[in-house]
């Protein structure tokens, strides 16, 4: 909005120009100041007239004119260049001085400033008796009215405060309105309930008081401040009051010339007196304007409000082209991983596939050998039976023979009468204890020669010794080749398969008596040892007179298929050993120092293996 030219100013400018002794069409048009009429155009005109008045009455030659404005019409006719000086609140003309470069050359000197000289601040009023607004924090969740977002005193001032005070008034406030102009309409508002709060520059109210509009009592001040010197209710700190500016374009002279006028103005002029100032000084520093809207990032300092991503991008591009890189570098590196695990984990599974094939094969390899094993153990213990049948029958003879000779006895003496019940008895008994024999016998060879499995149990060595020995007993004896046991009693168990330690002792021992077939070896005779070797293994040594080893037999003595017999079939040896060593132990062959040979072997015992294992 813009007020027009007041009749009484034209005139004023024409009594300048005829005092001055010039004509009315002078070549120069009058000094124009646009004045912020921030309580309407009367109240401008009623204030300050005075003052342009008397920078007319001071340049006779051109006059000067006064030019009302509201805050868009003030930035209006500074962009336009209509007016040559501008008097305007502070926040007002620190946008002016930012946007259109006007420049303070005087500040208002008043009489209400404070001792710092600084004059504009805010008051924010509450009705008399509102107890719960007390200081600028009590406002959250209150509706507050101000005269104009715009306004410096009317609103900008408070606005910082309660920003400081924790208070955002566009989102801590049950409700923000702003009246317009005039600002009585804030302070009426209030006192009619209308709103809790008002905010109004320092001293309107007190001005509204004193023009009479409203009772100064009905009101109380909200965070009440002190300022030295300062006279009117406050709530805020206080800035430079209004500054005299003039703009880009007007000239250097003229802009001295008004400062000069202005700084000469009597004291108590009538002018000072009615715009409520005692005086002009010089310009203060408006610096504390500036950071109140930079905080508030308002009037010059808007654009920092609106910070677009292209603006960040702009102003950051070095770190967003690092994050770039950095999230390039990320994703190149996880594809690779990516890339690697999936080739190793393709890699491993193949190789698994391969390992448990070949576990397979092996476990198949396994089953297969274990099998052939068993059969050739089993073969080789029927070949070793049957080398022995003639010798085992002949074994078998001797019980059956006995139980023969028992009854015939028996049956004689029945005949004659002779012969007492207990001779009978014990004739019986004789003949079952025989049967018992021939019983063992047949059990023994049964399990000799039975197709088994390999069952590793605590075996006594000396058992299974003794049961071997009373299989080729009959071929000993026939041989008439004494067969001597020195076995040492309360040996440890061995952890074995008793039928394979009998198979073994039964080869050795044929071994041995075969060596001495052809009566050769002085002292014939077959000694079976056990005992414990200084290891704490069991050891069986079976030791003969024979005709010991040749050169050729003891290099080769433990090759399948090696035999210097008739008929043998050179597997005995080569199947002890291995069983010998798939219990653990061990099989050697050495010379009898007396002549023959010694073949030993021992097998941990029990506990040892146990413990081992
Ligand atoms: P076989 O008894 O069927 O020949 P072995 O493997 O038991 O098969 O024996 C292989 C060879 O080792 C025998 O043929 C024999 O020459 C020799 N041998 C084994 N034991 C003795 C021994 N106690 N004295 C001399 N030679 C032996």
């Amino acid at each position: 909005m813009r007020f027009t030219v007041r009749p009484g100013c034209l005139m004023l400018a024409l009594l300048g120009a005829l005092s001055a002794g010039l004509p009315a069409q002078a070549a120069e048009p009058p000094i124009r100041v646009g004045v912020l009429a921030y309580r309407g155009g009367d109240h401008a005109n009623a204030v300050w007239e005075p003052t342009v008045r008397y920078l007319a009455d001071r340049f006779l030659r051109r006059g000067a004119e006064m030019v009302p404005l509201d805050l868009p019409g003030m930035d209006a006719a500074v962009a336009a260049g209509s007016v040559d000086f501008v008097l305007t609140n502070t926040g007002n003309y620190v946008e002016l001085e930012a946007r259109h470069g006007v420049t303070r050359i005087a500040t208002l000197h008043s009489s209400r400033s404070g001792a710092s000289g600084a004059a504009v601040g805010s008051a924010l009023i509450v009705r008399a008796g509102r107890d719960d607004i007390r200081s600028l924090a009590d406002l959250k969740g209150k509706s507050v009215m101000a005269v104009d977002p715009d306004a410096f005193g009317g609103f900008q001032i408070a606005w910082g405060a309660m920003l400081t005070a924790g208070v955002d008034p566009y989102t801590d406030l049950k409700e923000l309105r702003f009246s317009g102009f005039p600002v009585d309409r804030v302070a009426f508002a209030v006192r009619d309930g209308a709103v809790d709060a008002g905010v109004l520059r320092a001293c309107v109210l007190e001005e509204l008081a004193a023009e009479g509009h409203l009772d100064r009592a009905a009101f109380q001040i909200v965070g009440t401040r002190t300022e030295p010197g300062f006279g009117c209710a406050l709530s805020t700190g206080l800035y430079p009051d209004w500054p005299l500016a003039r703009l880009a374009k007007t000239p250097e002279d003229l802009a001295k010339a008004v400062v000069v006028a202005l700084f000469q103005m009597p004291d108590g002029h009538p002018a000072a007196l009615v715009g409520g100032y005692e005086g002009w000084t010089v310009p203060m520093d408006y610096q504390p304007v500036h950071g109140l809207f930079r905080s508030l990032r308002i009037g010059p300092y808007e654009h920092l409000r609106d910070v677009t991503l292209l603006d960040l991008a702009r102003e950051h591009w070095h770190w967003l082209a690092l994050a770039a890189l950095a999230l390039l570098w990320w994703a190149v590196h996880s594809l690779r991983v990516e890339h690697l695990i999936k080739v190793r984990t393709a890699e491993l599974r193949a190789a698994n596939r391969e390992l448990r094939h070949e576990m397979a094969e092996r476990r198949r390899a396994e089953d297969t050998a274990r099998e052939r094993q068993k059969e050739m153990d089993h073969v080789a213990r029927l070949s070793i039976l049957g080398e022995m049948a003639s010798n085992i029958a002949h074994e078998l003879n001797q019980p059956l023979g006995a139980i023969a000779n028992y009854a015939r006895g028996c049956t004689r003496r029945l005949e004659a009468g002779v012969g007492s019940a207990a001779e009978f008895a014990e004739a019986s008994r004789a003949i079952a204890a025989q049967a018992d024999r021939a019983g063992q016998i047949i059990a023994r060879i049964r399990d000799f020669v039975r197709k088994r499995a390999v069952q590793l149990e605590p075996a006594d060595v000396n058992g299974a010794v003794e049961a071997a020995l009373q299989l080729c007993e009959g071929r000993a004896r026939s041989g008439n080749i004494p067969v001597t046991r020195d076995l040492t009693p309360g040996l440890p168990p061995v952890l074995a398969d008793r039928v394979q330690i009998e198979q073994v002792v039964l080869n050795l021992v044929k071994n041995a008596l075969d060596a001495m077939d052809d009566g050769a070896g002085e002292g014939r005779g077959v000694t079976v040892r056990t005992g414990l070797d200084g290891e704490g293994r069991v050891e069986i040594a079976v030791a003969d007179r024979g005709h010991g080893l040749s050169e050729d037999a003891r290099a080769r003595l433990f090759d399948p298929f090696f035999t210097t017999k008739p008929g043998g079939m050179g597997l005995g040896l080569s199947i002890c050993r291995t069983i010998v060593e798939s219990h653990g132990g061990h099989l050697w062959a050495t010379d009898h120092p007396g002549g023959g040979t010694v073949v030993r072997f021992v097998l941990p015992a029990a506990e040892e293996k146990v413990d081992a294992g």
